[in-house]
């Protein structure tokens, strides 16, 4: 049996799953967030501990434990008594952004995969360790993870942890001088860093950032996990067309490294959440499927919910959400629909930059949309699998642990039915739709 930690932004998941990934207990626990200032995010790292303690009661009779976990969010510690020397920086932390707008994007782009960004990691290193001295230990909320459940002995991350720190060089798979020089990061902060199949202490095996994990138990599909937003990830050697990241997948231990190619969409099931909290048109998501199911087509409405900007692959933290085709005919039902179809056209938005796929493995909350899931299938003109179990990341996870490279079981398959012609005059009505919502911001 494996004891499967998902620790992620909002709250732990625990899984005890055996090696057919079947799984025979579940345990959860929230975690608090603090916001200090506008723009701040932060985690107490007792608090992340605890919440994994709290998520693990109950579960017994593993002899390993696996870790996925909310990716960048960056912890720094004392060495010598082990305590926290401040609150974690989420990655959502928005407190480095004018240092990052003095950085070289083009020689980051090419050293990292990423973008000059607050989101990773290096920044919010940068500013911790400008306001404190000592002995002190880096890590993501793995590296703190496996500190803790090995009483301080084992300091260490895995590579696709450290590809997110804007600190990692995906060529020498070390952390790299030059950027650590550029941050003015010495190496004695940071952790050893191993493959994520490896083993990282006493029944301690398996780790990976939660959306390389899902990647890993999508068993090389492409996949995409629609929650607030969207992740799509390519396992690909290939060089990352405009507007995705490029980031390093899971491997086992004696695999060649192994790379991926990320794209994040902001808002897509929190474009459902303003339908209902927003304006109040929908009392629960799932009534979104209901309402788009009623019509027969779109009525010509798009929805481009640029909420917070709009992610990959365009990159514009300026643009704001438009809706356009409105006629008196339109209803919330429109609305509704041109929410779910707004998720569809953005995960094709990002496929597109990417080598082409076979299949789309989709996880998530909105998967439980089967509407949704049959019209990705049918704007893709590629077949979408859903997963047997919602929590992939945690699976991703336990297969890293079994040392095992194969997709978890599937749920349903939805294979495309629309004809091309009409897939594609659907999507160059959202790509007009698109263009003026860039072109109000240009
Ligand atoms: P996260 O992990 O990002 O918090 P989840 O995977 O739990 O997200 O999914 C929750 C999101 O999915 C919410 O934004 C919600 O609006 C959306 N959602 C959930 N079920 C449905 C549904 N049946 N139809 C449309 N959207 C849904």
């Amino acid at each position: 049996m494996i004891l499967a930690v998902d620790q992620g932004t909002t709250g732990t998941t625990c899984l005890l799953v055996d090696d057919e990934l079947n799984v025979h207990g579940r345990g959860y626990a929230e975690l608090p967030q603090h916001f200090p200032q506008p723009g701040w995010v932060e985690h107490d790292p007792n608090e992340i501990w605890q919440s994994v303690r709290e998520a693990m009661v109950g579960l017994d009779g593993y002899d390993t434990v696996a870790i996925a976990n909310q990716r960048e969010t960056t912890l720094l510690w004392d060495r010598t008594t082990g305590e926290p020397v401040s609150n974690a920086i989420v990655w959502q932390d928005r407190r480095t952004a004018d240092r990052c707008a003095q950085l070289d994007a083009d020689f980051i782009r090419a050293r990292t995969g990423l973008v000059p960004d607050p989101y990773f990691s290096a920044t919010k290193l940068e500013w911790l360790l400008a306001r404190h001295e000592g002995d002190l230990a880096f890590g993501t909320v793995d590296t703190w993870l496996v500190w803790k459940l090995t009483n301080g002995a084992v300091h260490a991350t895995d590579e696709t942890n450290a590809s997110r720190t804007l600190l990692y060089s995906l060529e020498t798979l070390d952390w790299d001088d030059e950027l650590l020089d550029l941050f003015s990061i010495p190496r004695e902060v940071l952790p050893e860093i191993r493959p994520s199949g490896a083993e990282f202490g006493d029944g301690i095996r398996g780790i990976a950032g939660d959306q390389q994990a899902a990647l890993f138990a999508a068993g090389g599909a492409a996949k995409a996990t629609y929650g607030t937003g969207a992740f799509v990830l390519v396992e690909t050697d290939g060089d990352p067309g405009h507007g995705v990241l490029r980031t390093a997948a899971a491997r086992l231990p004696g695999e060649q490294p192994r790379r991926a190619l990320e794209g994040a969409v902001f808002v897509t099931g929190a474009a459902v959440q303003w339908l209902r909290d927003g304006l109040s048109l929908i009392d629960d998501p799932r009534m979104a499927e209901e309402l788009a199911t009623e019509l027969s087509d779109n009525g010509g409405v798009y929805f481009v919910p640029a909420l917070t900007g709009l992610g990959s692959p365009h990159w514009r933290s300026d643009a704001r959400g438009l809706i356009t085709g409105i006629t008196r005919g339109t209803t919330h039902a429109h609305l509704a629909r041109a929410a779910l179809e707004a998720t569809a056209y953005q995960v094709r938005d990002v496929l597109e930059t990417m080598p082409a796929v076979e299949l789309l493995r989709a996880d998530g909350g909105m998967t439980g949309n089967r509407w949704l899931m049959q019209f990705q299938a049918d704007v893709l003109g590629v077949p979408v699998e859903t997963a047997r179990e919602a929590e992939q990341t945690a699976l991703g996870a336990a297969l890293l642990a079994l040392g095992e490279r194969r997709a978890s079981p599937a749920g349903e398959l939805f294979e495309p039915r629309m004809s091309r012609d009409q897939a594609e005059t659907l999507y160059s009505g959202w790509r007009a739709a698109l263009e003026r919502t860039l072109l109000s911001v240009s």
